[in-house]
């Protein structure tokens, strides 16, 4: 039940979030999913519709909303920045194991600019709350 860890950190968050601003209502709580994070929307979407009732009143009708972020690798020994596109060596397997496991990366690919497998995960892995939309 990953996703129900995930989304039920979201849902706290928020309510965290909207007794600091004094928010009666909280229409929209948006968050950013990393492209890495292997989490499917549809029933994240859904596990909030559940979880927010164990929340705070404000949080009731709130609505989740997803946003993307791409994935960005820097390399450590050039500086160069890229995505998981530009691992284009990987096979559809191996993808996986690093969308799964993104230090998985490592084993099977380099940086597109210097070859050096010595690179970190600068954007992608995770969920965050960016934003929460209510009323006072
Ligand atoms: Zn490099």
């Amino acid at each position: 039940m990953h996703e129900w860890a995930l989304v039920d950190a979201v849902a706290s968050a928020a309510e965290t979030a909207a007794e600091q601003e004094k928010l009666k209502k909280v229409d929209a709580v948006v968050v950013v999913l990393g492209e890495l994070q292997n989490v499917d929307r549809a029933a994240a979407r859904r596990l909030f519709a559940e979880l927010r009732k164990t929340k705070k009143k404000a949080l009731h009708r709130a609505r989740l909303e997803i946003r993307a972020e791409k994935a960005v690798f820097r390399c450590r020994a050039c500086g160069k920045t890229f995505g998981l596109r530009d691992l284009n060596k990987l096979s559809h397997k191996e993808s996986e194991a690093v969308h799964f496991l993104p230090e998985m990366a490592h084993v099977y690919t380099e940086c597109p600019a210097c070859a050096s497998r010595d690179f970190e995960i600068a954007r992608g892995r995770g969920i965050y709350v960016r934003e929460i939309r209510g009323e006072r």
